[in-house]
């Protein structure tokens, strides 16, 4: 690329707003341009990074055996309701309505569309296992955008979503993906971890989350170096010490009876045991306060006796409802921050009878959200709030260390959460209609180009690797429009370069030599080589890698094997 046909704008200072070194520079370098909060335009040689991203991220989706589609970005709302989760995604999701009055949202994911895909395309366990992705825009209305495109509203994710006829074969493509973003941040570059992560709103049983390692990471990570433990210390919010089961007990009355009825109350109410009190549904009121646990059974019965109890306004809690307010993720809390720390101090077995106990009685478990094997496992089972570095290891293998991370990476076992909701069925060997086992799996493709310039610049900018930079080389002819000599010399050596596959910036700005290096280690190319009238004479330039400290003369015919 000629300079001169292309666009770049860079700039001495870096806006206000950016605090971040990765914000700042993408800034700088013109990679973005603000809109307005959380919207960024993608500038010429930002988008040239994008792409690289992607490519890489689609690369290994294909050879993993991902089958890529393209979804909607507007979803109907019809669909969401399917599920439940029009009512309880929350402000997160930016609804919109059509010409008709018909609502939709513009999609924060795509588990509901992909679930209808399949559910009217896959008859016959022979279709499975299917894993379909996009790479696609997404908008989440953050409550605090920032850091850029690290935390935007409007992003770039690539989604993916597996479908399958049993739990092994779900299991599979889990570690098959697994491994496949081990090798996308690896391809990358990029410094990361795997850690055992919660589920979040996305739901279902086992999680885990890829960071790339940087102290301005919104995430703490807890690690053992001596073993595979690794974890989001987020995950201990949603994961309660151990305790006596007793005490526990008594915490949950206090919780599922807050100035209202006593479990035995309760009990008695529904002629059942206290026991089965415990396991059920819960349902909060209209400040959304758990009420209390309602059995598993008809619904519209269970609303007639919620209604009796709390004698007003209320609604069943949501799986998500209560991955929030149990899973006490903080900042979500609000009005029932109480009853939150209540419920979040219970041990962990009496989190298990609640969430787990339920679902093998028979009855639905309403703590989906928790993720049964993160939770059951007791690897994880372990209060990492207050850990600190050199704590013991809770696979009993070594010490913790601590780090931060940004979380580029998501993998989730969903299970029957969706299959189930929208009736995603297929026929079995038998003939038998089965529910499928769902996974998906999220990458941040424009979130990791911040975190790769979070971990790559220095104080002149962007130092990316060549992977993933805007142009691997580029050419500083000295007086390319007044030298014949120099400009004859770059113009071949461009095409040169160009020919052998190198993607190579020409700057034909015929600017001085000190702006033009200024902008070419702002935007960071990793390769530049300066042309002048007196090295030429002698056959030779000037080379400097975008991470080296002194410059090198190199003889003008090895450039092409130099810069390979
Ligand atoms: P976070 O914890 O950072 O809010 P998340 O857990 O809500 O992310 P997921 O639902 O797991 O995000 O989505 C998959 C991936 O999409 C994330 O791992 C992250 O890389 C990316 N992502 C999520 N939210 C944003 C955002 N606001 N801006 C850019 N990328 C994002
Ligand atoms: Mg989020
Ligand atoms: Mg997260
Ligand atoms: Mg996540």
């Amino acid at each position: 690329m000629r300079l001169s046909q292309f666009f770049i704008s860079t700039l001495k200072e870096a806006p206000n707003e950016a605090e971040l070194p990765s914000h700042k520079l993408m800034l700088r370098a013109g990679y973005i341009k603000r809109l307005s909060s959380g919207l960024y335009t993608w500038m010429p040689l930002g988008l040239r990074v994008l792409r690289k991203v992607e490519a890489v991220v689609r690369e290994e989706m294909n050879k993993s055996g991902g089958i890529e589609l393209l979804m909607p970005a507007v979803q109907p709302a019809e669909l969401w309701e399917e599920t439940g989760r029009w009512a309880v995604f929350g402000p997160q999701m930016l609804k919109i309505k059509d010409r008709h009055d018909n609502l939709f949202c513009f999609g924060p994911t795509h588990e509901e569309v992909i679930t209808d895909i399949a559910r009217r395309e896959v008859k016959s366990y022979r279709q499975l296992p299917l894993n379909f992705y996009q790479i696609q825009t997404k908008f989440r209305d953050e409550v605090r955008p920032r850091f850029g495109v690290m935390r935007a509203r409007e992003f770039m994710m690539k989604d993916s979503y597996s479908f399958h006829a049993n739990y092994e074969s779900l299991e599979q493509t889990y570690r098959v993906m697994y491994a496949t973003y081990s090798r996308i941040f690896t391809r990358l570059g990029l410094q990361f971890r795997a850690v055992a992560a919660d589920t979040g709103a996305i739901g279902g049983d086992g999680s885990h989350e890829f960071h790339v390692l940087a102290d301005s990471g919104e995430d703490g990570l807890a690690f053992c170096p001596t073993s595979d433990y690794a974890a989001n210390v987020e995950l201990a919010e949603a994961i309660a010490p151990q305790e006596p089961r007793a005490a526990a007990t008594q915490e949950l009355q206090k919780v599922i009876t807050p100035g209202q009825k006593t479990i035995e109350e309760v009990a008695s109410f529904f002629s059942v045991s206290a026991q089965q009190v415990l396991k059920a549904i819960a349902v909060m009121d209209a400040e959304n306060q758990f009420a209390l646990l309602l059995l598993r059974g008809d619904h519209q019965l269970n609303e007639i006796k919620a209604s009796k109890v709390l004698g007003g306004e209320f609604r069943f809690a949501s799986d998500e409802d209560i991955h929030r307010h149990v899973g006490c993720r903080s900042g979500y809390i609000g009005p029932i921050k109480a009853t939150v720390r209540v419920l979040a101090d219970r041990s962990a077995a009496a989190m298990s009878d609640f969430i787990c106990g339920a679902n093998e009685d028979g009855f639905h478990y309403a703590g989906a959200n928790f993720g049964r094997d993160v939770h059951l496992d007791e690897a994880n089972v372990h209060d990492l709030r207050n850990v600190v570095a050199g704590d013991a290891s809770p696979d009993g293998m070594g010490h913790l260390e601590l780090c931060r991370g940004i979380e580029v990476g998501h993998i989730f076992q969903l299970r029957t959460k969706y299959s189930e909701a929208l009736s995603a069925t297929f026929l079995d060997e038998n003939g038998k209609s089965q529910v499928m086992e769902m996974g998906c799996y999220g990458i941040g493709v424009s979130r990791i180009v911040g975190a790769a310039i979070e971990q790559n610049f220095d104080e002149r900018g962007i130092t990316l690797p060549a992977g993933m930079a805007p142009f691997q080389l580029a050419i500083c002819p000295i007086g390319y429009k007044k030298n014949e000599g120099v400009r004859a010399a770059a113009d071949q050596l461009y095409a040169d370069l160009s020919a052998a596959g190198i993607e190579v910036l020409l700057d034909d700005r015929d600017e001085r030599p000190g702006v033009m290096f200024a902008d070419m280690e702002l935007i960071g190319i990793p390769h530049r080589i300066t042309l002048g009238d007196r090295g030429l004479k002698e056959g030779k330039v000037e080379y400097q890698g975008r991470r080296d400290s002194e410059k090198q003369e190199i003889v003008l015919t090895d450039i092409v094997a130099f810069t390979q």
